[in-house]
C-alpha cells in the first residue's frame, strides 16, 4: 500500500507507453519522414496505409477518415440513410454505434443481444424490422465477430444494408473471412486503445464496393473529388498523414499483438474455467481478436473492488446501455424486448488484456480472482 491508501498499480489495464517503447525508433522515423516531406493531409502516407489496410482486411477498398464515429456516419450518408429511416443496432454497444444513426437523422432501433456472445442476436432481428428499416449495424463487440452468416441472410431477405462496426475487431475472422468485408461496408476506429491504434484519433471505411468507396472519398473531403467541385454535401473527416504513417508502422505488428492477446485469453480460460465466473464464449465460426476479456458475475462490484485492492486495474464495457443514457431519453425504447441487454451492464467486468501484459501480470490477475472467488 502506498502512503495515500491507494494500492500501487501492479497490473495496468493497458500500458500504451510500453507498447510504443517497443517500436519507438520506427515511430520516430515515420514522424521525421512526414515532417521532411511537408505534405500533411491527403498525401502518399495515407494512400499507402489505405492500400495496406485493404489488403490486410482482404477487401479491394479502404478509405481513411478522422475517427470511427465518422466512419459509421459517412457510410450511412453514402447509403442515403437519414430522416425517417430506422437502423437496427445492438442493445449493448458503445454509444458511437447509435450516435452515427441519430447524427444522420435516423432512428436507432435496438435489438437484444445473444446471451453468450453479447452480440446482436439474429433470432431477435425479425421482430424489430418495420417498413422503415433500412440497415443493420452489426458490432463485433470485444473483438468477437457477430454472426455475419445469419445477419447477411436476414439483410438479404429484407433488402437491408448490412454495416459492420469493426472498431473493436481489427483482424478478427468469421467463417475464415476477415471482418471488414463481411457486409456492404465496415467502419474501423484507430483510437489509441483499439487493437490497431493511432497516436491520436483515426478511422477507416472498408468495403468490397468500389462505388461506395468513391462516395466516402468525396464525403470525407467536403464532397469534392476535384478541388472546389463539390458534388455532395460533405464533411471534413480525413485521416491525416502523420497518423497514417504511424498506422503503417504498426500494422505489420497487429497479428503478433492479436496472437499475444489470444494467448492471454487462453490462460484466463484454463485458469478460471472452474470458478463461478461466466467466461467469454467463442462462436464455432469465430476467430476473435480479444480487444477486451469480459467476464460476468452477479457480484461484479465486489469482485472489482477486490481486484482494485490487489492493484489490478479493471473496467466495465459498458456500465449503461446507449438506450438508457440521458442523451436518448427521448427515444421510445421497448425494454421488454431487451431482456439480455438489460441485465448485462450490472454483471460485466473487463479484465486487463493487452499485447504488453507480462506472464507475471496474468498470473497476478488469476491469483487475485481465485483468492476472492473461493
Ligand atoms: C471506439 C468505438 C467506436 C468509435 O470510434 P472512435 O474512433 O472513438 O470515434 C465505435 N464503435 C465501437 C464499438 C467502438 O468501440
Amino acid at each position: 500500500m502506498a502512503a495515500t491508501g491507494q494500492p500501487t498499480i501492479e497490473v495496468p489495464f493497458y500500458d500504451l507507453s510500453a507498447l510504443h517503447r517497443q517500436i519507438r525508433p520506427e515511430l520516430d522515423a515515420a514522424y521525421r519522414d512526414v515532417l521532411d516531406e511537408g505534405q500533411l493531409i491527403l498525401g502518399a502516407h495515407l494512400a499507402r496505409f489505405e492500400q495496406a489496410f485493404a489488403r490486410y482486411c482482404e477487401v479491394p477498398a479502404c478509405v481513411g477518415v478522422a475517427n470511427g464515429l465518422d466512419a459509421l456516419q459517412l457510410i450511412l450518408e453514402a447509403f442515403g440513410i437519414g430522416h425517417g429511416d430506422e437502423v437496427l443496432v445492438p442493445g449493448c454497444t458503445f454509444i458511437a454505434t447509435w450516435l452515427a444513426v441519430t447524427r444522420v437523422g435516423g432512428t436507432p432501433v435496438p435489438v437484444d443481444v445473444h446471451p453468450q456472445s453479447c452480440n446482436m442476436d439474429p433470432a431477435k432481428v425479425r421482430d424489430a424490422v418495420t417498413p422503415r428499416t433500412r440497415a443493420i449495424i452489426a458490432v463485433h463487440l470485444y473483438g468477437q465477430p457477430a454472426d455475419m452468416t445469419a445477419l447477411r441472410t436476414l439483410a438479404d431477405e429484407y433488402g437491408l444494408r448490412l454495416i459492420e462496426d469493426a472498431a473493436q475487431a481489427h483482424g478478427a475472422r468469421w467463417a475464415g473471412r476477415r471482418v471488414g468485408g463481411l457486409g456492404h461496408a465496415a467502419a474501423f476506429s484507430f483510437y489509441p486503445g483499439k487493437n490497431l491504434g493511432a497516436l491520436g484519433d483515426g478511422g477507416a471505411v472498408t468495403t468490397n464496393d468500389p462505388a461506395l468507396a468513391e462516395s466516402i472519398r468525396r464525403l470525407r473531403n467536403y464532397g469534392a473529388q476535384v478541388k472546389y467541385q463539390h458534388e455532395s454535401v460533405g464533411a471534413n473527416s480525413r485521416l491525416d498523414e502523420l497518423q497514417a504513417a504511424f498506422l503503417h508502422v504498426k500494422l505489420p505488428y497487429l497479428d503478433g499483438w492479436n496472437a499475444r492477446r489470444a494467448h492471454i485469453a487462453e490462460r484466463y480460460r484454463q485458469a478460471l474455467a472452474t470458478t463461478p465466473l461466466m467466461l467469454p464464449w467463442v462462436a464455432p465460426d469465430a476467430d476473435p481478436v480479444w480487444h477486451l476479456y469480459v467476464v460476468r458475475h452477479p457480484e461484479r462490484d465486489r469482485l472489482r473492488a477486490a481486484l482494485t485492492d490487489a492493484g489490478i486495474e479493471t473496467s466495465v464495457h459498458y456500465p449503461r446501455n446507449p438506450g438508457d443514457q440521458a442523451a436518448y431519453a427521448h427515444l421510445p425504447i421497448d425494454r421488454a424486448r431487451l431482456p439480455v441487454a438489460q441485465t448485462l451492464p450490472n454483471e460485466l467486468l473487463s479484465l486487463p488484456i493487452s499485447p504488453v501484459m507480462t506472464d507475471d501480470q496474468v498470473a497476478t490477475v488469476i491469483g487475485a480472482l481465485q483468492a476472492v472467488l473461493y
